[in-house]
């Protein structure tokens, strides 16, 4: 299998059913612990890259993730839509850097996945102020870029790389159960925000085991 940006239709589709799929159950964890828009929120973006979705086919990676970055930032809105759209934004400006060093070309490895999603988490910390432990989306993207790192630098295969993706993305959004907010809305209520899981970390889990699912299904698939 080829990681190609004309797969950009089968992942958008496959994060919009778990989305989809998923909807109450999100709602109610912002519910909880902050003010339960976050599913129409990212809802919103989704639909957007849906529209654009052949559109992003086409493209390189490097301009690909720009596009969706810059498309989850206008459409999602929310803290979530800023710290989303910063995540491929950086993405994008990490792949164009480094197709100008070494001439990535329009399918990437693992080892360039990786460290591209990686500068994409960091900016994502820059931007919220945040690291690991304040119970959000980077206690499920901060294990996962390590995750993909080690894998790279283990030179597992890509199903074991995938499998281990999705299993530090689920250990990763349970986490947050017991944590205590430090960012966001849910840091209002103090000890309170304990017991609860933390929305934007569930969808980011969600997210990132759709996009495993489909990868792991199209190395499987006959060339
Ligand atoms: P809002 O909080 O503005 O209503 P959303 O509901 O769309 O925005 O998104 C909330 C999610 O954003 C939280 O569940 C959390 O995962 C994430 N989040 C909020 N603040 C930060 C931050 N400073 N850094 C990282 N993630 C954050
Ligand atoms: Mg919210």
């Amino acid at each position: 299998m080829q990681l190609v940006p004309a797969l950009l239709p089968s992942l958008i589709k496959a994060i919009n059913h778990a989305i989809e799929t998923h909807a109450e159950e999100v709602t109610a964890l912002d519910q909880a612990i902050g003010d339960g828009d976050h599913v129409t929120n990212l809802q919103r973006g989704i639909k957007a890259l849906t529209a654009q979705s052949e559109e992003l086919a086409q493209l390189e990676w490097a301009a690909a993730w720009k596009k969706i970055g810059m498309t989850m930032m206008t459409a999602v809105g929310g803290a979530s839509g800023s710290l989303y759209g910063t995540l491929f934004v950086a993405m994008g400006k990490a792949a164009r850097e480094r197709s100008v060093m070494s001439e990535v070309e329009r399918a990437l490895d693992l080892q360039a996945f990786a460290e591209i999603f990686s500068k994409g988490v960091d900016a994502v910390k820059q931007r919220g102020k945040a690291d690991a432990g304040e119970k959000t989306m980077l206690d499920v993207l901060i294990p996962v870029a390590a995750s993909l790192r080690q894998a790279a630098a283990d030179s597992v295969t890509l199903p074991v790389a995938l499998e281990n993706v999705a299993r530090t993305a689920v250990a990763g959004m349970e986490s947050t159960r017991d944590m205590l907010a430090t960012k966001g809305r849910a840091s209002f209520l103090e000890e309170r925000s304990r017991g609860h899981i933390d929305a934007g970390a569930k969808t980011s889990q969600l997210m990132i085991c759709a996009l495993v699912a489909v990868l792991a299904e199209h190395l499987t698939a006959p060339t």
